[in-house]
């Protein structure tokens, strides 16, 4: 079978299949593997996928287990909320671990590597087929690869996607800066490498969390580009983004030097599709659903397709072990797009409410600072186990209204 893309979407499900015994051959167009980009989170649902794998050893030697992650008021620097990691540990069986992108794509890599996938560079994909047999992709050399199934994990601006439904990617005029900071700065001195902090503002917010065993501190930067909104090409510069952090408290703007200031990425997402699967060629990873990454989710959805792919390939085979790829492919598509749907809806959703100013911003930490520590309702549709059939997919959790919450100014207001 045929993998076509190799990134963390692409190499875990062409690791995910090669463990079920099949011949797994993966096309990157890239002349070289790697992640651009700093840290990345992994909840539950993906570490327990990792230890299935037997790769959350490897994973959390090169990574960091937080003890906590902390959900900040941007402008004043109040703590709102918060989740304890070890608890979530203990409730969920495995660890919640942030690791360096380039590291987990390399421990990947280093997977499919000894798995014996077939990895194969400079294979740029241009157009997919389906044959009597299988599928068969053509590459921009004019070569082609043929194969019982291609699995397209083509990220988000994916070719595959197109055989199964016209649309584009959304923008949604937020820009994000990335940095690394050495421990030795006195800025990393001030923070405890322990804690995954997201500090939420209007328009804005800044993470911050170690990486590599507490070597650096990830930061991330991300605001709405008011250029971007008026549909101008220069969106994003660094003007922007001070401008944009102007009213935050001296923590998250002394951050903002420390970022890469040459490189900015824009979010985008895509509406959710249900249909992934057009014969023998099957969407996977931001290919299939790229998020905003406002739950990172992203990364992990696509370890869970791969994982889910493989599981239903075990369980829809022949006798001489052949895989019976229509219902293999049909049980994938049956789980993973509602799933996803919900990740990305949800996604959007904390967005917004992260980014709210004015009243609707003091409703909102009113209710984050009246969440218990250990409720756990709002996430245990995400961190419990991956569903392999619809039926184990969780209820979401109800949202709670904004209109709901008296804001603290009003509270006291009405006390005083
Ligand atoms: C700021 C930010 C923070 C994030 N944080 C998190 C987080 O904390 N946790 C999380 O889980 N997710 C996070 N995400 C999301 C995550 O990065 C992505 O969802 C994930 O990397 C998608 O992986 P993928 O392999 O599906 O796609 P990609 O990483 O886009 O990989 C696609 C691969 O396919 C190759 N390719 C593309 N076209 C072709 C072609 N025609 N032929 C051959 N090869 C091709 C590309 O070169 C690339 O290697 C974040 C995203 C952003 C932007």
């Amino acid at each position: 079978m045929i993998v076509v893309g190799g990134g963390i979407g692409g190499l875990g499900a062409a690791f995910s299949l090669t463990r079920q015994g099949l011949a797994v051959r993966l096309l990157e167009s890239a002349p070289a593997f790697g992640e651009v980009g700093a840290g990345i989170q992994l909840a539950p649902n993906c570490t327990r996928i990792l230890d299935d794998y037997g790769l959350l050893q490897e994973a959390k030697s090169l990574g960091v287990v937080p003890d906590a992650m902390i959900m900040r008021d941007a402008v004043d620097g109040d703590e709102l909320t918060r989740l304890d990691l070890r608890d979530l540990e203990r409730r969920y069986g495995f660890p919640y671990l942030v690791i360096h992108r380039s590291d987990l794509h390399g421990l990947l890599l280093r997977a499919c590597g000894r798995a014996g996938v077939e990895l194969i560079n400079d294979a740029q994909v241009t157009s997919y087929e389906n044959t009597a047999v299988g599928a068969r992709v053509t590459l921009a050399s004019g070569r082609t690869h043929e194969a019982g199934v291609v699995i397209a994990a083509d990220g988000l601006h994916s070719v595959a996607r197109r055989l199964l439904v016209d649309d584009r990617p959304v923008s949604s005029a937020y820009v994000a800066y990335r940095g690394t900071v050495p421990a030795d700065r006195e800025r990393v001195k001030s923070v405890d490498l322990g804690e995954v902090v997201v500090y939420i503002g209007p328009g804005c917010h800044f993470v911050h969390y170690g990486l590599r065993g507490g070597e650096m501190l990830n930061q991330v930067a991300v605001f709405e580009s008011p250029k971007a909104l008026a549909g101008r090409e220069d969106w994003g510069t660094p003007d922007e983004l001070d401008a944009a952090f102007a009213d935050t408290c001296d923590f998250v703007r002394d951050g903002l030097p420390f970022m890469w200031r040459d490189k900015w990425w824009r979010m985008f997402d895509r509406d959710p599709i249900m249909n992934w699967v057009h014969g023998r060629i099957a969407l996977l990873g931001d290919s299939a659903h790229p998020p905003l990454q406002y739950i990172a989710q992203g990364a992990i959805m696509a370890i869970e397709d791969g994982w889910v792919l493989g599981e239903h390939v075990a369980r829809h085979r022949a006798a001489d072990g052949t895989p019976d790829w229509d219902a293999a492919l049909a049980a994938y598509e049956s789980v993973r797009p509602e799933h996803c749907r919900r990740v990305v809806t949800t996604s959007r959703a904390w967005g917004e409410l992260w980014h709210l100013d004015g009243v609707p911003r003091e409703q909102r930490n009113a209710l984050l600072r009246a969440r218990a520590t250990a409720d756990y309702s709002f996430v245990d549709w995400l961190y419990g186990p991956t569903a392999l059939t619809p039926d184990q997919e969780p209820p979401m959790f109800e949202p709670i209204p904004l209109s709901s919450a008296i804001p603290r100014t009003a509270a006291q207001g009405t006390a005083a």
